[in-house]
């Protein structure tokens, strides 16, 4: 990655200027409370995306997205690719989704990549553990609410919180102080417990099938990866990879290759990733196929600053640290990034980097900031690879849900690659300074070794080459004495027909390491699902109908075309601005039907497009055409050329609504459109 150039290009104004109206605070968007059925509703209707395979009664975890949820995961891809790839010359690579057993035996997924189950004793029912216990005691917390509040609130369902738990009847009932805090206390913590905790939890509260009340069993370890064979033979077993991570390291030599042997430089990856999730039962929160966007940047374990760090060390943060967590907490605490650092919270500035720039790129597509937060993972929470892990949540109906995992992987997939394959996967990095020191070096008689050892003599050179300094030192005083035992060992040898160990002089002007990983792993169809949610409103006067607010950046369609009437005078102009707006790289759409005008806006404003444009006799006669801004609905009128180029600096986010004010006239309804 070089580090030359600026970080945030292309983007000169401030967030707040990139929805498609900076007036937009002036709607009031909370008439209606947000309903979760209505958006769902809205979602098939205009058909955003849907359940696969629906006609043959679908599969759960599997969704298809339709025209507007492609061109809407289109975009928010390609913010992405803008906001990481370009805008830090990330090394983009493409790697296969079939990978073979032992790449992932090796990166420890074989043995570690599993959640824990549990199964209803009497008619097989099938739960994660954790989400078991989290949903029974959270109804019962919520029954403990509605039993303080009078007792006879009516049964309520308590939302499937954090997307994992199929719904808990809440039963109206007083529980004790104290085990109302435990209660609390093991919630705050849930992420923490492996599953003999969860077994002890589950007799402890007698948790049970929520449906039957039967009783589960023993937590039992379930591994999440999708099994197949490659080739006809079934001799090659392999895996759909669970993570696009593994395609960065095996590829490791020929990246740093790539980038002149010098870390640090990341590398990018966007495709599709397969989990064959337990019960996946929260839309497209937990599916079992989804696309992920990961960023491994590899650095020096030495010096994990960051050099664009002093950029981003004023964004303010909401951070959820481990310690608040494992005291039952869940009391946020907002700093900036560069205090979070400093103050050691955050392990280092390269994580601290990207936590910031992750937060810069949810606000950017039209993320609510005041419902994101930045948690950190407890001690045993964290993936067998990690060694310090935040991630990005956003709060939507289902509670806060994981959006971006960002891990300090440090050396760890490197390391057991290279131990796997004996290639090197370190770097070299020239010393200011030539370093001297001394060192036990080894040198074996092969000559000699081969006769006396035949068949063993590669063991033994292999364990002679193993052995470390420490080791090396003893070896070599006790050959001082006579023959002597390789360690951990029985072969014997002598010196110096066998082996010689010396006490060198060094002069060393390379260091040798195995940088460490900063890893940003983005689920982009958890931060679609959530930006509907943050998105989705009704106006006052027209509670049925939704609006989806997107910032122009990702609305699947930015600009409406639509004539005043069907007469097939206005169509060549209709079609001639509609190829002008394309043209310029902006999707536009024509809804010529025989619905009334404020229909047409209306069912546009359901699929998100943030502007419209009409077309009148006006329009042929005067060249004019106006421009309505789909939230405050308010609209201008300008010459169609004005009114393209206005469009375009406000899809460029290189203009706001308030320039558009300044270069076009208000439109009263009486000037000729
Ligand atoms: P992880 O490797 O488990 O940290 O996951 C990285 C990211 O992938 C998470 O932050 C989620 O956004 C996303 N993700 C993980 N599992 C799923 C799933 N089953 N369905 C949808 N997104 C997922």
């Amino acid at each position: 990655m070089s580090k030359k150039g600026p970080l945030i290009s292309g983007a000169p104004l401030p967030l707040a200027a990139m929805s498609s109206s900076s007036a937009k605070n002036e709607v009031n968007k909370t008439v209606h409370p947000f309903s979760r059925a209505q958006l769902e509703g809205l979602m098939t209707k205009r058909f955003f995306y849907i359940q696969a395979f629906e006609i043959y009664g679908g599969v759960a975890g599997l969704y298809d997205y339709g025209p507007m949820g492609a061109a809407l995961q289109a975009n928010i891809i390609s913010a992405w690719r803008n906001h990481f790839i370009l805008e830090e010359e990330m090394l983009e690579l493409d790697t296969t989704i079939m990978t073979p057993y032992e790449v992932l035996k090796t990166s420890g997924h074989v043995d570690k990549f599993a959640d824990w189950m549990c199964k209803d004793s009497k008619n097989g029912e099938i739960f994660r553990a954790d989400h078991l216990v989290e949903g029974v005691l959270e109804a019962r917390l919520k029954g403990d609410e509605q039993a303080r509040a009078g007792g006879s609130a009516p049964k309520a369902d308590v939302p499937a919180e954090k997307t994992k738990k199929k719904k808990v009847k809440a039963e109206a009932v007083k529980l004790d102080d104290a085990v109302k805090a435990e209660y609390e206390n093991v919630l705050a913590q849930i992420d923490n417990y492996g599953g003999p905790e969860l077994g002890q939890l589950i007799k402890k509260y007698d948790i049970r099938a929520p449906e039957s009340g039967n009783e589960v069993s023993e937590p039992i370890e379930f591994n999440l990866m999708f099994g197949t064979n490659i080739g006809p033979t079934g001799a090659l077993k392999g895996y759909l990879r669970p993570e696009t991570a593994q395609g960065h390291f095996v590829n490791f030599s020929r990246l740093l290759d790539f980038n002149s042997g010098r870390v640090p430089f990341a590398s990018a990856h966007i495709g599709k990733s397969f989990r064959n999730e337990i019960s996946p039962r929260a839309g497209l929160l937990r599916v079992r196929e989804f696309t992920m966007a990961e960023i491994e940047h590899f650095v020096d374990p030495l010096d994990k600053k960051h050099i664009r760090f002093d950029e981003v060390k004023d964004v303010k943060l909401s951070f959820l640290p481990k310690d608040v967590q494992q005291a039952g907490q869940t009391t946020l605490v907002e700093k900036t990034v560069g205090e979070a650092v400093s103050s050691g919270m955050v392990d280092n500035e390269t994580l601290g980097y990207f936590l910031a720039r992750i937060n810069l790129y949810l606000l950017k597509i039209g993320i609510d900031p005041s419902r994101l937060r930045f948690r950190q993972h407890m001690a045993n929470e964290m993936a067998h690879y990690a060694s310090d892990c935040w991630d990005a949540e956003i709060q939507t109906s289902y509670g806060w849900i994981e959006c971006v995992g960002c891990a300090d992987r440090s050396a760890y997939d490197l390391t057991v690659h290279a131990k796997k394959t004996k290639r090197d996967l370190t770097v070299q990095k020239l010393h200011k300074e030539p370093k001297i020191y001394e060192k036990w070096v080894p040198e074996i008689e092969r000559k000699a070794l081969g006769p006396k050892f035949k068949k063993d003599a590669k063991a033994v050179e292999e364990a002679i080459l193993a052995l470390d300094q420490e080791q090396l030192a003893s070896l070599a005083s006790q050959l001082k004495n006579g023959p002597a035992k390789v360690p951990e060992t029985d072969f014997e040898v002598s010196s110096p027909e066998l082996l010689k160990i010396e006490l060198k002089t060094i002069k060393e002007m390379v260091r040798e390491f195995t940088p460490n990983v900063i890893e940003p792993s983005f689920g982009l169809g958890r931060i679609f699902y959530a930006l509907l949610e943050h998105s989705f409103w009704s106006r006052a006067e027209d509670k049925d109908r939704g609006v989806l607010s997107f910032a122009p950046l990702v609305a699947p369609i930015k600009v409406l075309v639509v004539p005043i009437s069907s007469n097939e005078k206005l169509s060549p102009l209709v079609r001639d601005v509609a190829a002008r707006l394309r043209r310029n790289g902006i999707a536009a759409r024509v809804d010529d039907s025989s619905a009334t005008i404020g229909k047409r806006y209306s069912r546009n404003d359901e699929l998100g497009t943030p502007f419209a444009c009409t077309l009148d006799f006006a329009s042929v006669s005067h060249g004019t055409m106006t421009l309505r801004e789909r939230d405050t609905t308010k609209q201008l009128i300008g010459k169609i050329d004005d009114v393209i180029a206005v469009i375009k600096g406000l899809c460029e986010a290189t203009s706001s609504w308030e320039e558009a004010e300044q270069k076009l006239e208000k439109y009263s309804g009486e000037q000729a459109a």
